[in-house]
């Protein structure tokens, strides 16, 4: 079997991701090899895959217990036999283990570095007397000093490379600092290792900072917009995790607390409260994560300040493992950054106290920044990025600022030319030079008739509307409102005051990419399902498949196995157990809704491409993309087929047709029924056209984003 089948049969992805493919024939080649890889990068498969292909034993070393369970639950649901070994087995489970593992009937050993090379260990020797064929060392960083999560026990390590010579291993981590890189190479003595740098860019996660004002209440808020979601709650000490679970418990949510005072019971039984989803919001310090596969994580809140960019990085990388959309946000006071100031300093100990300050420093520059922050974190990690991700809150927020003097001067003096009598879409209409008959003929002599004839209806709208706002114009008259200048208006009229505009943001693709054209009640019931079945095999919901794969489903509606072969996660055994029960849900939905499989829109490249892997500002050539959308359209096909059948969402799609409309290649009668344009003319004309948000929210279910951009692009057409 080749890798590419056996990623298909037991995994059930169609194609590898980053590095994935190389790293695995290195290890298949017995070399050594360090991989670097983001959290939810994909690390696990590039031993586990291997461990399937290779006729022997697996080791893997991993430094936490849930963590084991967890990836070997999920690999025995998978099919591939996989064991762990830890102190809390029985003597009796223990002998069972071992008789399995001399008959060849195990793949795959989880174990922690201390039970290999602890004192009185007799397990190396035994060990060695079986076909070991691979060891991976997960989150290999734990071996240096340098990282965040140095464990002793990993020095440990050190022998590996004695006891086992010509085994290969494979290290593995997602710390991307080079120090850390650097002594995981040294300490673990790899043979000429092959060292694979995956991109750190975590793209379905968007970043935020916001000033932090009442936390409590900004928190709220946040958590009431995702009641249905999972995440985690970052704070700085062990009293405020306790004390913020207990006040989001009153406010009705089901919050747990973890930190490492709590009795080890209290820990674990609140771990996999939160694994099951029974919990959904866990308020931990940073003691909480790591080991932490689960893999929905939706957001991570950060109420404290973080104390150092990898830490931070590191948190909010346990969001969205399974690669869809999700949420980074931080509350920032610089009273924070005061009080961590005070901690990192370490008495006599200079050196360090100043390492931990700049470190520090580093944070509240993230907070404070003016630029993307996606950016400054990849150069914090040394990895070249452009100014602009696109999901981060100051790309998604940022205005461009321009000079706007010579546009206000020719609204002024419209204004005045009028002699301060018309409303605004009479002022508008006459800088625009318009042949309507409303124009008076007299108002057509004049010399500021049609100055402003390069400027769209739209654009005037919204210029009109600042200058108000910044007083160099007036709406009054009662009954009907007209423009009139202010005792300010002569300054910029000469040329004394300049004016500054904002320009429009590009709503293309921002709103909700997060959002592919899926059946969301669908959803939920496949949700139910899964949860009736993982109840029935003890195992976390997301074991038996990810959200990512239940996603898919609701999106593409397969109607029998073959097709359900076709989502990415069902592997052949995931297939055969779980298939039919999953496809029920689906099967019933179509039935009752009248809807067909939309599978034929599947195209494999989908594979999570258009959502993780796309840099987030890909340099895609926009025209050709959007004459791809188009030439789709032509052939009959709707938005939401196009969206599946391209990988887009739906919105997209609709922003592409859009600008077919501002062109003039497409009717926007096409996109927009009849009786639903005026509605949205006069909302635009009332609300302007720079921000999408609120005119869907004016005008209601409705109508569409794509109905109101094809309506605003018509407006813009000149
Ligand atoms: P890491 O250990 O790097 O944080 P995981 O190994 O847990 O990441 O993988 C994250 C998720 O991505 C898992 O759900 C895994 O099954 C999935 N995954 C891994 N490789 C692929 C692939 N080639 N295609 C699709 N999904 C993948
Ligand atoms: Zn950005």
């Amino acid at each position: 079997m080749t890798p590419q089948e056996a990623l298909q049969k037991y995994f059930g992805y169609s194609k590898f991701r980053h590095q994935q493919e190389a790293i695995i024939q290195h290890v298949l080649n017995k070399q050594d090899v360090m991989a670097l890889m983001p959290t939810g990068g994909g690390k696990s498969l590039c031993y586990q895959l291997p461990a399937v292909l290779l006729n022997g034993l697996t080791i893997v070393i991993s430094p936490l217990i849930a963590l084991m369970k967890d990836q070997v639950d999920s690999l025995n649901v998978s099919g591939i036999p996989a064991a762990f070994l830890n102190s809390a087995q029985t003597p009796e489970e223990q002998r069972h283990l071992v008789e399995k593992l001399k008959h060849n009937q195990v793949k795959l050993l989880y174990l922690a570095p201390e039970r290999l090379f602890g004192q009185e260990n007799k397990l190396v020797p035994f060990l060695k007397t079986l076909n070991v064929v691979q060891i991976a060392i997960d989150e290999a960083h734990c071996i240096s000093q340098w990282g965040h999560d140095f464990r002793p026990e990993y020095l440990m390590l050190a022998q590996l490379k004695n006891e086992f010579p010509n085994v290969p291993v494979i290290a593995l981590t997602a710390t991307a600092d080079k120090l850390t890189q650097k002594d995981i190479l040294e300490k673990l003595n790899l043979h000429r290792p092959a060292v694979f740098v995956s991109s750190f860019n975590r793209a379905n996660i968007t970043y935020r900072v916001i000033p932090k004002k009442s936390s409590f209440k900004q928190l709220i808020s946040f958590l009431k917009e995702r009641p249905d979601e999972s995440g985690i709650i970052y704070c700085l000490s062990r009293k405020s995790t306790e004390d913020l679970a207990a006040d989001l418990k009153d406010e009705g949510f089901a919050a747990e607390a973890y930190h490492a005072g709590l009795n080890n019971e209290v820990k674990a039984k609140n771990q996999e409260a939160f694994l099951r989803d029974d919990v959904k919001i866990i308020v931990a310090t940073i003691a909480f994560g790591m080991g932490i596969n689960k893999s929905n994580v939706r957001y991570v809140v950060h109420v404290d300040l973080p104390k150092n960019i990898e830490g931070y990085y590191q948190e909010t990388g346990r969001a969205g493992r399974d690669g869809l959309a999700s949420e980074a946000l931080l509350l920032y006071s610089p009273g924070d950054a005061g009080k961590l100031q005070h901690f990192a300093r370490i008495e006599g100990n200079e050196e360090q106290s100043r390492i931990m300050l700049n470190k520090l420093n580093d944070m509240v520059k993230y907070c404070q920044l003016q630029s993307c922050r996606r950016q400054y974190l990849m150069n914090y990690f040394d990895e070249a990025f452009p100014p602009n991700c696109g999901s981060c809150d100051v790309c998604l927020t940022e205005f461009k600022r321009f000079d706007g003097t010579l546009i206000a001067q020719k609204a002024l003096s419209a204004v005045s030319r009028l002699n301060e009598r018309f409303g605004v879409n009479y002022v508008i209409d006459f800088l625009r030079g318009s042949k309507n008959e409303k124009i008076r003929e007299e108002h057509k002599q004049l010399k500021t008739y049609g100055i402003g004839a390069d400027i769209s209806k739209v654009d005037w709208q919204r210029y009109i509307r600042e200058l108000v706002t910044l007083d160099y114009l007036l709406v009054t008259g009662d009954g009907y409102p007209v423009l009139k200048l202010t005792n300010q208006s002569s300054l910029v009229l000469k040329g004394i005051q300049k004016v500054e505009f904002i320009e429009t943001q590009t709503t293309e693709e921002h709103h909700t990419e997060a959002a592919p054209p899926h059946e969301a009640e669908l959803l939920s019931r496949l949700k139910n399902t899964r949860r009736d079945i993982a109840e029935l095999e003890n195992v976390p919901a997301y074991i038996i498949v990810s959200d990512a794969t239940l996603l898919e489903m609701a999106t593409y509606l397969p109607q029998n196995l073959d097709e359900l072969r076709l989502i990415s996660g069902f592997g052949d055994v995931k297939l055969a157990r779980y298939g039919r029960e999953l496809l029920q849900p689906v099967k019933d939905y179509c039935k009752a809704k009248g809807l067909e499989s939309k599978i034929a829109y599947k195209s494999p490249k989908r594979e999570r491409k258009a959502k993780t892997e796309r840099p987030a500002r890909a340099p895609r050539s926009g025209t050709d993309t959007r004459t791809e959308t188009f030439n789709l359209y032509r052939q009959g096909k709707s938005a939401i087929e196009i969206a599946a059948a391209r990988g887009l969402s739906q919105v997209t799609i609709e922003s592409h047709l859009s600008h077919f409309v501002q062109t003039g290649d497409l009717d926007v009668k096409e996109l927009v029924p009849e009786t639903k344009l005026p509605v949205i003319i006069e909302a635009v004309e009332n609300y302007g056209a720079e921000r999408l948000a609120p005119l869907k929210e004016i005008l209601g279910d409705a109508y569409t984003y794509g109905e109101i951009k094809a309506v605003i692009s018509w407006m813009n057409k000149s």
